[in-house]
């Protein structure tokens, strides 16, 4: 999608608040500091719309981008003070859980995690909540323009065989600094707005 108009529309902490357009929305979740602003900022081709985090865990908000007047980025605050395993799912924060389980025109979640290291037994717990709700998910693994080229086929196995990804979850290589998976990304949101 060629991206000239992004606006953030609300910040909602319940469904009360969410927007009422109908537009299909994309759900981005990482754990703070993993990239997901440099990620929306490259998609959308701005260099600060969406504020980088300097404290990480500090917003509490599902913030929500118009793009284009037709698709919603939402922001889920970063996980990483907040257990999401299964055994733990009722202490996970009631708006996340709220938006992800009870949001019917949310199409897809993009989980950002680390390319250059293991993903986190956080990373792992949120994958497997995500696949119990049967959200389609996208899993990037971002920062890899700090991985050398020839390690690339084992940053992904490594991906795929920490957090047991089924073989239909797509994992992409990304990096905000280079563009480097930018356009799979969008096609992947792209065909889940059609769905
Ligand atoms: P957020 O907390 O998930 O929104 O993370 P940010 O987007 O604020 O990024 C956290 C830090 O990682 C910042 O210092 C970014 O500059 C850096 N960062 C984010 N994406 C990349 C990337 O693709 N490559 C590199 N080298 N650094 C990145």
């Amino acid at each position: 999608m060629l991206v000239n108009d992004v606006d953030i529309r609300t910040s909602a902490v319940s469904p009360s608040q969410y927007p009422t357009d109908g537009w299909p929305e994309i759900a981005l979740v990482g754990r703070s500091n993993v990239g997901k602003s440099s990620l929306t900022n490259k998609l959308i081709n701005r260099k600060a719309l969406a504020r980088t985090s300097s404290a990480p865990g500090k917003t509490q908000t599902l913030n929500f981008y118009e793009v284009e007047h037709q698709l919603f980025f939402v922001d889920v605050p970063g996980y990483g003070y907040a257990k999401v395993s299964k055994a733990q799912r009722a202490a996970f924060g009631e708006m996340i859980e709220a938006y992800l389980t009870g949001r019917t025109v949310l199409r897809g979640v993009v989980q950002l995690v680390d390319g250059r290291h293991a993903p986190t037994a956080d990373d792992v717990a949120m994958y497997q909540y995500l696949t119990y709700y049967h959200l389609p998910v996208l899993v990037i693994a971002t920062k890899m323009d700090k991985v050398k080229p020839s390690q690339y086929n084992k940053s992904e196995s490594s991906v795929r065989k920490t957090m047991t990804l089924s073989p239909g979850t797509p994992l992409v290589l990304f990096s905000a600094q280079t563009g480097m998976g930018k356009d799979a990304v969008w096609a992947w949101i792209e065909a889940r707005m059609q769905d």
